[in-house]
């Protein structure tokens, strides 16, 4: 009797488990007692919620070199786009080389369907089974050591091991506009958002991260000229990628010195710690002649930000995003040195400037921002606090003790990104997991999952439910990085292999 394997997601994060389930499969030369049921609820595999925008606007937010699908070969992506010489100048962005080019995503999800067609096609070849179900798994049970799965038109399926790779689900707030025909609750597909178009002349955005940026590309590519703003709590929009990230060699933000406090306080890393180490980086790398303060921007002019982060892009960006980029393959450890209470309190004090500088905005759209400002048709407003429904249109209002006028937008769209608790994610298998205790949420951010191993752990879980990318976003910090979700990726497929190895000694 064969070993079922069920991935249910056919996104970045569902190709790349079925890739290195293949080939580590095929490596270990038991692909006769193993077979995989792939469900994916939408037409194609590859694009997913994240690269399936048709928009080509919407940028990758990645340089090409860190988008590669199989483990240890992050640079495949960019091979593969310089292969087809793909010049097309709508398609491929940015002034770098092959490696630091930014892709409409779609073309990203294109990449992706064509190495999981190869793959299956390789499956054909060699008689592997596998088996790609188009349908939404909308139940999840477990019994004993075996899963059942209840799919949208009634069909129950049964596996032995499951890999969770649902996404980014839709943002569980603001539920009482969803009744208004002028509101859209979620910026992709740009369907709803360019049938209403008609006839706006201010439409707000909610949101100024880069949901909000691709919100604006949409505008803007589907020929909207009036004015656009974004309401935000801080006003924040994220800072611009440098044609070519400046490396910096890191002498106090390091893992050793963090290890060596926690070591002699025989407490684990506290933020306090982290943000006086950083204090100390920033002092040493700018030799003291800049100011950390002049970096929080919030309430700052949003346009001049712009210009400034602009002029910087030329030159390797600045100090806080060369220190964000250093810690990006430490970053992870880094986070889970720390206890809940200090994860929760690093995203509440330190969160936003740490995904303004971490998920930069590619340059070329950076520059279609700058024009905007420039023409005086983008606004960024901070310290939004609620919406106002009116007769016709919305009224945006502000924190009272900041004296901000409340503006009226004839069109509102929800750019506020994905929920990081589980219990708000908009997501009907994800809520029945929830209460049926087969997950449990993690007080950070999503799922709580063994962090090396990515096995769901939950007093209904099992031994064989691993989850992977948006699902587990408080354990793990990058999980809105493909690159990241990859190298964890390799490390699931090891444990779930071993585990399936082990259970009959194969
Ligand atoms: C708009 C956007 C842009 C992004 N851009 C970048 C970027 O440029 N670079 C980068 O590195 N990361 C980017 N990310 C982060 C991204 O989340 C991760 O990179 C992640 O790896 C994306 O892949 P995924 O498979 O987790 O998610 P998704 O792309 O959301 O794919 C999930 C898939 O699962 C399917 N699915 C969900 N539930 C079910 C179900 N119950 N039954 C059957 N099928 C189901 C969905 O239809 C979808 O196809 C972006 C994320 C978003 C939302």
């Amino acid at each position: 009797m064969k070993h079922t394997i069920a991935i249910v997601g056919g996104g970045a994060c569902g190709v790349a488990t079925f890739i290195e389930l293949f080939i580590k499969i095929h490596q270990l030369g038991i692909g006769h007692k193993v077979r995989l049921d792939w469900f994916e609820k939408d037409e194609t595999l590859g694009h997913g919620l994240a690269f399936g925008s048709e928009e080509k606007g919407h940028l990758l937010n990645t340089p090409t070199d860190l988008m590669g699908v199989y483990a240890k070969e992050p640079d495949h992506f960019t091979d593969w786009v310089a292969d087809r010489k793909s010049n097309d100048s709508e398609l491929v962005k940015g002034e770098g080389g092959w490696s630091d080019k930014y892709t409409a995503r779609f073309l990203y999800g294109d990449y992706l369907q064509e190495q999981a067609d190869e793959y299956l096609a390789m499956a054909n070849r060699t008689g592997f089974e596998v088996c790609v179900k188009r349908t939404r798994i909308c139940e999840l049970d477990q019994d004993k050591s075996t899963y059942v799965l209840h799919d949208q038109s009634g069909g129950v399926h049964t596996a032995d091991f499951v890999v969770l790779a649902l996404g980014t689900p839709k943002p569980h707030n603001f539920l009482e506009l969803r009744e208004y025909e002028n509101y859209v609750p979620f910026p992709w597909p740009s369907k709803p958002i360019t049938d209403r178009l008609e006839g706006k002349k201010h439409v707000g955005v909610l949101g100024s991260s880069l949901s909000a940026i691709d919100t604006i590309m949409t505008l803007e590519d589907n020929g909207y000229k009036g004015k656009i703003t974004l309401f935000s709590p801080d006003g924040l929009l994220p800072k611009v990628q440098p044609i070519e990230n400046k490396g910096i060699d890191r002498k106090y933000l390091t893992v050793p010195n963090i290890h060596k406090i926690a070591r002699e306080q025989l407490k684990r890393i506290r933020t306090v710690d982290l943000y006086h180490l950083f204090e100390k980086e920033f002092d040493h790398q700018t030799a003291g002649s800049q100011a950390l303060s002049r970096f929080n921007r919030i309430g700052k002019d949003a346009a001049q930000c712009l210009d400034e982060d602009i002029g910087n892009a030329g030159n390797g960006g600045d100090m806080l995003m060369n220190i964000a980029y250093a810690l990006r393959y430490d970053s992870s450890t880094i986070w889970n040195d720390m206890s809940r209470r200090e994860k929760v309190k690093f995203m509440k004090h330190l969160g936003p400037h740490w995904a303004t500088n971490r998920h930069a905005m590619p340059l070329p759209n950076a520059k279609r921002l700058q024009k905007l400002f420039h023409e005086g048709r983008l606004r960024v407003m901070p310290f939004f606090e609620r919406v106002e429904k009116l007769d016709e249109g919305f009224k945006m209002h502000f924190q009272e003790d900041k004296n901000q006028d409340s503006q009226s937008v004839d069109l509102l769209i929800n750019a506020t990104g994905s929920p990081s608790q589980l219990s708000l994610m908009d997501d009907p298998l994800i809520q029945s997991m929830l209460e049926k205790k087969i997950v449990e949420e993690y007080p950070v951010g999503g799922a709580l999952v063994n962090y090396r191993t990515l096995q769901v752990m939950a007093p209904q879980s099992g031994n064989g439910l691993f989850a992977t990318g948006h699902l587990v976003n408080g354990i793990l910090m990058d999980v809105n990085a493909v690159w990241f979700n990859v190298r964890t990726i390799e490390t699931l497929v090891e444990e779930l292999l071993f585990k399936l190895r082990h259970r009959d000694s194969i």
